[in-house]
């Protein structure tokens, strides 16, 4: 039976990355009707951010992701916080530390920076060096029986095995072989503090928790190796590894780091954007996975039925601002207005457009303004931008907008219009629209040269949505002032 995880370490929200591997490991463990474990991965007690387990759960969640086993809702595999599982790794680092794969390592920080300084200097990779090379077992004994009695607590290295090589088969990638020795040395697999380092928690949590199939991204290439040896002391069975391609900015070409400004890189600041669940999930799926056939818009039922995990890409995804927001219009217009409203109203609030608890009016105020936009719509928030006009003082007029007034008939028409306007008692949609009517009967203009006026005097604009129904949300007040402004 299929067994995945997805195993984040919590030292922040849920970055995009991330996100992709979650959800690849969803699709592969749905798909296969096996099993998908939620593992936190804190032993890096430094690294950890304060609520970075809840938000990710959450974010999670959020994009429809959901799992069978983990912290918030247990499983017989547990516990599922590596925080929690020092019980485990303690014996085991133990067992081979008295095996001779393992041993107590006392060089200091300055020994070993030092170390590397020097190899540096005469042109070689950094590399850690045995320290008890060419030592009898007792003079080892001594050796370390020194170093305790001056009081220094040892890291705890795995020794690498000399001239071997770790190969494997990489469901991406196909075919992957390292060196041994080209690991940079034996590595620590017990830190200073007890806990025990990434590379050496990961095997025995894959292992004890029945792992079969291990996706992750391929900045872990290099872990492999040394996850493979320790299997090896073990003398367990390694899982599958499928090891993901990055992501690049499509704009620049680099890889997606954190520190580039240039792209929203977090789950959370894309919901808080109005972005659609379903749209995201949709997005990130299509990040170095790619379905048969032309076809890009799926819904999460439809991605686990033809999931296949040989299909995942071999070179970079290139994450496209673009294409995010055409997937997500996608999504709004199959969307009920109402779902969409209801975001754009947390982004004006946010905005300060609208007051925080609005009532009915406002909110159903809301609903038709968002109406006006939706089609054109790649995430509630533009609502904030395009809705400018409804909220803030008449703007200046471009000159192609003045040119457009100049035309003749245009006065005429601006005043039928405000004097209509003035005597309306009931500012809908309708009875404005049949005043443009009246207007057109009384003034004989008709068409482009009677809607311009009146669309650039009321909106400010030559182009937007339905006018009537802006008109209307512009409410009488904004349109008389407005009109005033234009005939002075
Ligand atoms: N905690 C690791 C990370 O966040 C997981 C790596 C793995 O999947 O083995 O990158």
């Amino acid at each position: 039976k299929i067994r995945v995880r997805y195993a984040p370490s919590p030292t922040g929200h849920l970055h995009i990355g991330n996100a992709r591997t979650a959800l690849f490991n969803y699709l592969f463990a749905r798909h296969h009707k096996g099993t998908l474990v939620l593992r936190i991965e804190d032993t890096d007690t430094k690294r950890n951010m304060a609520g970075g387990e809840e938000s990710q759960i959450q974010m999670l969640h959020w994009l429809g992701i959901d799992w069978d086993e983990g912290p918030d809702v247990g499983g017989e595999y547990g516990p599922y916080r590596q925080s929690e599982r020092k019980d485990i790794y303690q014996p085991l680092i133990q067992k081979l530390v008295a095996e001779g794969y393992a041993y107590e390592s006392y060089k200091t920080e300055a020994e070993l920076e030092a170390q590397r300084e020097a190899q540096k200097a005469r042109g070689e990779m950094p590399h850690y060096v045995y320290e008890y090379a060419g030592m009898s077992d007792d003079e080892k004994a001594q050796a370390i029986a020194d170093a305790k009695a001056k009081g220094l607590t040892p890291v705890i290295r795995f020794h690498v095995p000399a001239d071997k090589d770790y190969a494997w088969n990489d469901i991406v990638k196909g075919k992957i072989d390292i060196e041994a020795n080209t690991i940079g040395g034996d590595f620590v697999i017990q830190k200073r503090d007890g806990m025990p380092t990434y590379n050496f928690a990961v095997v025995v949590d894959d292992h004890m928790m029945a792992i079969t199939h291990v996706l992750r991204g391929d900045d872990h290439i290099a872990n492999t190796p040394k996850q493979l040896m320790i299997y090896e002391a073990f003398g367990w069975q390694a899982p599958e590894f499928g090891h993901m391609t990055l992501i690049i900015n499509s704009e620049t070409g680099k890889k997606l780091s954190k520190r580039d400004e240039s792209v929203l890189q977090f789950i959370e600041q894309y919901r808080e954007l109005g972005y659609l669940p379903a749209a995201m999930f949709n997005f990130i799926t299509l990040l170095g996975w790619s379905p048969v056939g032309e076809d890009e818009i799926f819904t999460q039922k439809q991605f686990i039925k033809q999931f296949d995990a040989n299909r995942l890409s071999k070179s970079p995804a290139a994450f496209d601002q673009k294409k995010l927001e055409w997937i997500n219009n996608q999504y709004v217009k199959k969307t009920n207005p109402s779902v969409i409203a209801d975001l754009a109203l947390d982004n004006l609030i946010e905005a300060g457009r609208i007051e925080a608890h609005p009532d009915t009016k406002t909110i159903e105020w809301v609903r038709q303004l968002v109406n006006l936009f939706i089609d054109q719509l790649s995430y509630a928030q533009q609502v904030v931008s395009l809705s400018e006009i409804f909220f803030d003082g008449a703007p200046d007029l471009d000159e192609a907008a003045i040119a457009e007034l100049k035309i003749e008939g245009a006065t005429a028409v601006l005043n039928a219009f405000k004097a209509k306007i003035e005597a309306l008692e009931v500012f809908t949609a309708n009875r404005i629209q049949n005043i443009i009517y009246d207007v057109q009967h009384e003034t004989g203009v008709k068409g482009r040269k009677l809607y311009m006026p009146i669309r650039i005097a009321t909106t400010r604009e030559m182009h937007g949505p339905q006018l009537a129904e802006s008109i209307e949300l512009l409410g009488k007040e904004k349109v008389l002032a407005h009109l005033n402004e234009t005939l002075e």
